[in-house]
């Protein structure tokens, strides 16, 4: 009897190893030794790869996208090739680290325009990622021009790199009052709300009258009332809010994957279905 043949990462297993950080993600982020240079160039020895053969490493997730502009990234980016080709030889998968945010003082020698490709808060601020690292911008998921600049990052892993696997970091909801007001989020949440209330009796009766023009995207800077010590939220369109922003994620990972699956149908990716 034939049966269905299963992906190699169910038949292998998944035991990994990676390190997301290219050389200048690294030196961006301080704290380094003197041996951070040579420490990294280790990484693409074929000492290192067969290293991680013996310990039963089955897929190495390699730096790649980082999120620098491409002349800065360009060189770690070769190596990431060099890195899947070597994990290839020596009977490893290889993946690639997508980070999902901005460094924008490196973007923005190349790109102005990736001021649209960020999360503005609701009062205009750029979103930085937490902690010290004030460098990195997060990404908005809505704006076309974030999605484009993936896609050109996808399609160079894919026949570039040679890579079989795509590791999407920061796939997440920020927290708020942190979340996205950009134009095109306001927009697509106008469009959000008409899919889901299409009829005018159904708007009525959600909100209290119809018309969905005039509506802006709630804040959660709220006075005496920072959202974590709410017990439940009420205002619908603040519920609205969050499910929107979840389904904004999904159909950011969703368009992206598709478009990988279209360039290489094997690659493994999320899990959309
Ligand atoms: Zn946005």
């Amino acid at each position: 009897m034939k049966t269905k043949s299963l992906p190699w990462w169910k038949t292998d297993g998944i035991i990994c190893a990676g390190g997301w950080h290219p050389l200048a993600g690294r030196l961006r982020a301080g704290n380094q030794t003197e041996a951070a240079e040579q420490d990294f160039a280790w990484e693409y020895s074929e000492a290192h790869i067969r290293r991680l053969k013996q310990l039963g490493i089955t897929l190495l997730i390699g730096q790649f996208d980082r999120g620098l502009g491409d002349q800065d990234q360009a060189k770690a980016q070769k190596l990431a090739g060099l890195q899947a080709r070597l994990c290839h030889r020596h009977g490893l998968r290889h993946g690639v680290y997508l980070a999902n945010t901005i460094y924008f003082e490196s973007m923005l020698k190349e790109h102005p325009e990736c001021e649209e490709w960020a999360a503005k808060t609701h009062d205009h601020h750029f979103v930085h990622y937490g902690g010290e690292q004030t460098w990195r911008w997060v990404a908005c998921f809505n704006s076309p021009g974030w999605r484009v600049r993936m896609k050109r990052q996808i399609e160079k892993a894919i026949r570039e790199v040679g890579t079989d696997w795509l590791h999407f970091d920061n796939l997440a909801v920020w927290p708020e009052p942190d979340s996205c007001h950009c134009p095109f989020c306001q927009e697509a949440f106008r469009r959000f709300l008409r899919e889901r209330y299409p009829t005018p009796a159904s708007r009525r009766r959600r909100f209290g009258f119809t018309g969905f023009d005039t509506f802006h995207a709630p804040n959660f800077y709220m006075r005496f009332a920072p959202p974590w010590d709410l017990d439940r939220i009420n205002n619908p369109l603040m519920q609205e809010w969050i499910l929107f922003r979840c389904w904004t994620v999904t159909d950011y990972i969703r368009e992206m994957v598709e478009y990988a699956r279209e360039l290489k149908p094997d690659i493994r990716t999320p899990d959309i279905g």
